[in-house]
């Protein structure tokens, strides 16, 4: 390990420290962060914010990309480029130490973090903020190498593009097929909301194509919300199918573009599968992962209840009625730096703040905006309070909401990445 010198290394004087062991590191104590989406970003950035701590973010991509807002993308109504950040601001304005790497692995045991380029980082405490995975399998033919032909568009960035292209290149009176995933998963308006923006786009260049949503499930969030959007925009473009009438979808044939239900084929001109999900590989590999496929923790610091000195935050964690949402992941890792700062450097220990707001676009200028408050409870966390839309609002309150997210997603992307 000596012999490692920090150009091989790939990583910041800071991380060196921790990567060449206690004896060698600082006087603060050392917080490694895994995941620089929203969760990991932003407890980086909160952690580091006080300059009690050594803060090191690992993520692989030097730049990320929003799911939030990427179905205006798919609408054509935002670039990819506007949704996109970097992590300038958390290194030279709060001096997170930014490692552009993977982690591999994770040693409770000796408290390192493994990172795939061969790099060790040591850590007082680690954040895993890795995001979701997907649990291919569950239907036949749908694969990773399928992605390429079926996007699932469900992480920002190339398969996003994949997916605009598809619809960009599709001809007027095709159908777009969206598969809903079972639950949880992430952002429960997505799909439907992905509907609607495709809808959007359709009525105004393709207005003779259809969209067929087959759910596997047999209701959704906002339902009534979404469907009384759909009747006064785009009536009789938009056919959602619950998985009580079709049987569930069974099979795709990504080549033929083939989408087999229980009940029939039918042939998509572009298909969008959403797979069912589960908490990211390394929270896996980890050991930090119960048997419903996602992180336990405690609903107060976000620490894992399988390892003690381990938190999860974002998508990955089971953090009950919360759900898994960019609002929701960067509440949690505030929770969660407030109450590693606490137990590191005895700050004062803060309240905590689990909030939601879900801004969702029917069209371009009507947008729903759902708020809810969550409180930890008989040991886990319980939705305590909502403010919800409701279907027949008046058209100045959905054009004053769609403003409103505009300003929210500046504002939010600035709290994340600094
Ligand atoms: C279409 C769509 C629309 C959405 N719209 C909204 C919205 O309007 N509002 C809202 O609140 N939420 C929205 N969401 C949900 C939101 O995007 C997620 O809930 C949020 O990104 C979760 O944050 P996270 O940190 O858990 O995961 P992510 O943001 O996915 O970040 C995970 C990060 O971890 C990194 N990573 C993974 N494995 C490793 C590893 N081994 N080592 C290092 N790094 C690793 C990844 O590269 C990634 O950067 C939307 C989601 C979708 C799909």
């Amino acid at each position: 390990m000596t012999s490692w010198t920090r150009r091989e290394l790939g990583i910041g004087a800071a991380a060196l420290g921790s990567a060449l062991g206690p004896a060698r590191a600082q006087a603060k104590p050392r917080v490694v962060v895994i995941g620089g989406g929203i969760g990991g970003a932003t407890a980086a950035k909160y952690l580091a914010a006080g300059n009690a701590l050594d803060v090191t973010l690992v993520e692989p991509q030097s730049r990320y990309a929003t799911c939030i807002f990427s179905n205006l993308y798919l609408a054509g109504l935002w670039s990819l480029e506007s949704l996109t950040h970097g992590y300038g601001t958390l290194a030279e304005r709060y001096g997170v130490t930014v490692v552009k790497d993977a982690a591999a692995a994770i040693d409770p045991a000796i408290r390192r973090v493994r990172l795939a380029g061969g790099a060790s980082l040591a850590y007082d405490r680690l954040v895993v903020s890795p995001g979701i995975a997907f649990q291919f399998g569950e239907i036949d033919g749908y694969d990773e190498a399928a992605t390429e032909f079926m996007p699932h568009a469900w992480s920002a960035g190339p398969q996003t593009r994949l997916l605009r292209a598809r619809l960009e290149a599709m001809e007027d009176g095709g159908v777009f097929v969206i598969v809903a995933p079972p639950e949880p998963f992430r952002c429960p308006p997505g799909p439907y909301e992905r509907a609607s923006l495709a809808a959007y786009y359709f009525k105004q260049f393709k207005p003779r194509s259809k969209i067929v949503i087959l759910d596997v499930k047999d209701s959704f969030y906002q339902q009534e919300v979404f469907r009384d959007g759909w009747d006064r925009h785009y009536p009789g473009m938009i056919e959602w199918l619950p998985a009580r009438s079709t049987g569930g979808v069974k099979a795709v044939d990504v080549r033929a573009g083939l989408v087999r239900t229980g009940r029939e084929t039918i042939r998509a001109s572009v298909t969008n599968v959403i797979p069912r999900q589960t908490a990211g590989a390394v929270a896996h590999s980890a050991g930090l992962v119960d048997a419903r496929g996602w992180c336990p923790i405690d609903p107060e610091t976000f620490e894992s209840r399988l390892l003690p000195g381990i938190h999860v935050v974002g998508d990955a964690a089971c953090a009950g009625d919360m759900p898994k949402s960019a609002f929701c992941a960067n509440a949690q890792a505030k929770a969660c730096a407030a109450a590693i700062l606490t137990a590191l450097t005895g700050a004062r220990p803060s309240r905590l703040h689990l909030l939601n707001t879900f801004y969702t676009f029917l069209a371009g200028n009507d947008a729903m905006g759902d708020a809810a408050v969550f409180t930890p409870a008989d040991g886990t966390i319980k939705r305590s309070g909502a403010f919800l839309t409701q279907a027949g609002e008046q058209p100045e309150t959905r054009r004053r909401t769609a403003r409103e997210a505009v300003g929210w997603y500046d504002a939010f992307t600035r709290d994340v990445f600094g």
